[in-house]
């Protein structure tokens, strides 16, 4: 059953309903796990919980409708306060710790029962910011509440995850994803919430991003690239180009738009090598990417299907890493387009016959 419209994290859910009956709520909580799955989400509910005047927090059951719960929900909350690094900064500003959360939590609740304030991407906090932050941690405020927001607890500096509850939120399963999508109207087309669930890894975020038009688009060049006979570095670059021009001028942006094309190309490939030792390609893939994967299958083969894997493997780690967008697709382009293509120009079959005779 999902939490006040959150699916997925019941346990979580169950942890705070025990900790409130047992009035033994912590001061800072720390919210780790990928992007996408409601963290965020959970620490408004919790807040709201929290917060409302009508139902006590330990039912875990705000009413929604009292003017404490209308203004978490708004965003208009005096005492809930949500902070996070702005988009193109790469680092946690030093100045919104001490002035947005710090001063925040110092201050007394002014209608609500806590003070509360949530803090996203905290794995992006700088040595400094978060040294800012141990004082409040090691004397919190009455009444106040720390929830950080981060994809990691590696990410998160010792004397911070020492001083905070741990809760670690799960990627979603495929089939939850699919029923939010369908549920929320994210998607019309069923076939389509299901491909797009399975693609995205446990992330509603990404795979309502997968679901967009543009993505779309770019998968459909992608399949085009994929579907030509001999492979050509060239029709993947222009995949490659749609890609990047669609994403902008943003750093993150292209990157995210790199990680989306690298992603897409590792699921026809995995479904071809699938169908190459002769098991049924993905469900998720519709017609289209299963007429493209059977002909992979047949014309390109096993081997050569297991090393475009390998480079496509090998460039989104290269993307994690942060190396140059356009040289790493470039490079992945050509690589996947020689893995396709071996240099001999032979049909495979006649090659290993010729070095047996040789052999
Ligand atoms: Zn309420």
């Amino acid at each position: 059953m999902a939490w006040l419209g959150i699916e997925g994290h019941d346990e979580i859910r169950d942890f705070f309903a025990r900790t409130l009956a047992s009035g033994r709520l912590a001061h800072a909580y720390l919210f780790v796990g990928p992007p996408g799955i409601g963290r965020r989400r959970f620490a408004l509910a919790l807040a709201q919980t929290l917060q409302c005047a009508e139902v006590p927090p330990e039912q875990m059951a705000p009413c929604g409708s009292c003017p404490q719960c209308r203004q978490v929900v708004g965003g208009t909350h005096p005492d809930v306060v949500v902070v996070a690094k702005p988009e193109d900064r790469l680092e946690f500003p030093i100045d919104l710790v001490r002035e947005q959360v710090i001063r925040t939590l110092a201050l007394k609740p002014t209608s609500g029962r806590y003070k509360i304030v949530i803090v996203d991407d905290a794995e992006t906090f700088s040595v400094a910011a978060a040294n800012c932050l141990l004082k409040t941690l090691e004397e919190p405020p009455d009444r106040s509440l720390l929830i950080l927001i981060a994809t990691s607890p590696e990410l998160i500096l010792p004397t911070i995850l020492s001083r905070c509850q741990q809760l670690v939120f799960r990627p979603l399963s495929a089939e939850v994803i699919e029923r939010i999508l369908l549920e929320q109207q994210l998607v019309e087309d069923v076939a389509e919430a299901r491909r797009c669930a399975r693609l995205a890894e446990g992330s509603v975020s990404d795979a309502i991003r997968l679901a967009s038009p543009q993505v779309q688009k770019l998968r459909m060049l992608l399949l085009e690239a994929l579907s030509q006979q001999p492979l050509e570095a060239a029709d993947l670059l222009a995949a490659v180009d749609e890609a990047l021009q669609s994403a902008g001028s943003a750093a993150s942006a292209r990157r995210e738009a790199a990680a989306v094309l690298l992603r897409t190309a590792l699921a026809v490939l995995r479904s071809a090598v699938r169908v190459a030792v002769g098991a049924a390609p993905a469900e998720a893939a519709d017609e289209r990417e299963q007429r493209v994967v059977a002909m992979l299958a047949s014309q390109v083969g096993l081997e050569p299907l297991l090393t475009m894997i390998e480079r496509t493997v090998t460039a989104q780690q290269q993307n994690e890493r942060r190396a140059h967008v356009v040289i790493l697709l470039e490079a992945w382009a050509c690589a996947l387009a020689d893995a396709a293509n071996p240099p001999s120009l032979v049909p495979r079959r006649a090659s290993v016959t010729g070095q047996q005779a040789r052999g």
